[in-house]
C-alpha cells in the first residue's frame, strides 16, 4: 500500500541527537532550540520566535498571551484542525466561525466582518495547505475594530503571501504550476503578518520532529510575557540575560519549550530545508499536470490558488463533484493499493461544538467536508507516475 504520508528521515537527525546528549544539556532552550529559532528569525525574518512542544501549544500560548476571557469571541474558519479552536475554548471565548471560501477550501474573508461583535477578540485565519488568506483584507478589518490576527501557519512553512500579484478575481480555469516566489519586493512569509504566527512540525507537516511547534512574535508588545508563559510562568530568560536580578515565579503559563532531543531533530530537517521544499513542490507539480486533462474530463476541482499566494507543496488535493463520487474514488485507489483520505470533519458539525454552535448554515465548509480528498505527497513518494495513471483510469 501506497501510504498517504510517511515522514522523511534527512539521516542527520540521530547525528545530531548525539551532538545534543554530548553538550549535556538535554532540557529545553539549549544550543538546537537556539539554532531552530535562529534560522526561522534570519531565514524568513521573523522577529523573536520560541520553539514548543507543538502548534497546538504554540496557540494555546497565544490564547493566554491575547488574555481571552470567559465570553470573548474569536473568528476563525469551521473547516480547519481542532487545534486551531482549541486554546480560545480552553480560555472560556466562544467560537464564531467563517465559512470556506466558494473557490478554496481557506475562510471567506469577505464573511469575516459581519461576524465582528463588541466582543470579539481575535481573528484566527488558517492558511489551508499552505495557501495564504488574503493577509491584506484580513489586516485591514483587524485593525479597524483593534482586534488582533493568529495566524494558524501550521501547514504553512515557507510559504508567502504577495499583495502586489493581487488580481480583482480569480484567473479562470485554474492556476499555473506552483512556483518558488522568492521573499522579494513586497512578499511576506507565512506567520509573520498578523501579531502571532504559529508553525507545526507534526510528522504530517513539510518540516517535522514528531511532535513540535513554534511561536512566532510578530507584535513586540508579547515578546517579553511570551518568554515568561514558555518558562513555567517564570523571567528565567530575562534572568540569564542579567536583566532580573530575582529568577522567579511572576505570572502564569506552563511547560510549553520541548527539550534539545527534539530540536536536534528538527535542526536535521531544516538544514534539508531546500531540499525537501523544492521535492514537495515538484511533486505538487507533477500532481497539477498530469490530472488536469482528466480533471477537467470528470468534473474534479484542482486546488485553486489565488494570485497573492504561494504553493509549498504541503499538501495535494481534488474537490469531487459529490460525496458518493468521492467515496467511490477512495475505495477504487485503495483497492489500486494507493492511501488516499477526506479531510475536515467542519468543527461547527463535530460532536463537542455543535450544540454550542451559532447554528448559522457553513454550506461552503460542508462542501469541503463532503467533496475534499488529498493524495500521497511526501518527500520519498517515488510511485507518483502510478499513483496518476491509475486516477486517469477511473471515471467519475
Ligand atoms: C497540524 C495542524 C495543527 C496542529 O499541529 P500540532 O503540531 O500537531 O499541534 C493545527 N492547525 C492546523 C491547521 C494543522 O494542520
Amino acid at each position: 500500500m501506497i501510504p498517504f504520508n510517511k515522514p522523511h528521515i534527512t539521516g542527520k537527525e540521530v547525528h545530531h541527537i548525539y551532538g545534543a546528549v554530548a553538550t549535556g544539556h538535554i532540557s529545553g532552550n539549549g544550543k538546537y532550540t537556539k539554532l531552530c529559532q535562529k534560522y526561522f528569525e534570519e531565514r524568513w525574518g521573523f522577529k523573536k520566535t520560541l520553539l514548543t512542544t507543538s502548534c497546538t501549544d504554540a496557540l494555546e500560548m497565544c490564547a493566554l498571551l491575547l488574555d481571552i476571557q470567559p465570553g470573548d469571541e474569536v473568528i476563525l474558519p469551521s473547516y480547519t484542525f481542532v487545534s486551531t479552536a482549541l486554546a480560545f475554548v480552553r480560555q472560556g471565548a466562544v467560537l464564531k466561525f467563517v465559512d470556506s471560501r466558494p473557490d478554496h477550501p481557506g475562510m471567506d474573508e469577505e464573511a469575516i466582518e459581519a461576524l465582528i461583535t463588541p466582543k470579539t477578540k481575535a481573528i484566527v485565519p488558517v492558511h489551508y495547505a499552505g495557501v495564504a488568506c488574503d493577509m491584506d483584507k484580513i489586516m485591514a478589518i483587524a485593525n479597524k475594530h483593534n482586534l488582533f490576527v493568529v495566524e494558524d501557519a501550521a501547514q504553512a512553512i515557507d510559504s508567502y503571501f504577495s499583495p502586489t500579484h493581487i488580481t480583482p478575481h480569480p484567473p479562470k480555469g485554474g492556476v499555473a504550476p506552483a512556483q518558488r516566489k522568492e521573499m522579494k519586493g513586497t512578499s511576506r512569509p507565512l506567520g509573520s503578518i498578523g501579531h502571532l504566527g504559529c508553525f507545526s512540525f507534526h510528522e504530517t507537516k513539510n518540516i517535522q520532529c514528531g511532535e513540535g511547534g513554534l511561536l512566532a512574535i510578530n507584535d513586540e508588545r508579547f515578546v517579553k510575557r511570551a518568554e515568561i508563559l514558555w518558562e513555567k510562568g517564570t523571567n528565567r530568560a530575562e534572568f540569564f540575560r542579567g536583566e532580573a536580578n530575582k529568577y522567579g515565579w511572576v505570572d502564569t503559563g506552563s511547560s510549553f519549550l520541548p527539550g534539545e532531543i527534539t530540536a536536534a531533530f528538527l535542526w536535521a530537517q531544516l538544514e534539508e530545508l531546500e531540499k525537501i521544499q523544492n521535492k514537495r513542490i515538484e511533486l505538487w507539480n507533477v500532481y497539477h499536470n498530469g490530472l488536469s486533462q482528466w480533471a477537467t474530463n470528470n468534473n474534479v476541482k484542482q486546488p485553486f490558488v489565488p494570485n497573492y499566494a504561494t504553493v509549498n507543496g504541503h499538501m495535494y488535493y481534488l474537490v469531487f463533484p459529490d460525496g458518493d463520487s468521492r467515496t467511490r474514488f477512495i475505495a477504487y485507489l485503495r483497492e489500486n493499493g494507493i492511501h488516499s483520505v477526506f479531510h475536515y470533519l467542519s468543527l461547527h458539525a463535530s460532536p463537542y461544538y455543535q450544540d454550542k454552535h451559532d447554528k448559522r448554515p457553513l454550506p461552503h465548509s460542508d462542501f469541503y467536508t463532503d467533496r475534499l480528498v488529498r493524495l500521497p505527497l511526501f518527500y520519498d513518494l517515488d510511485q507518483q507516475q502510478y499513483i496518476i495513471e491509475t486516477i486517469q483510469k477511473f471515471q467519475v
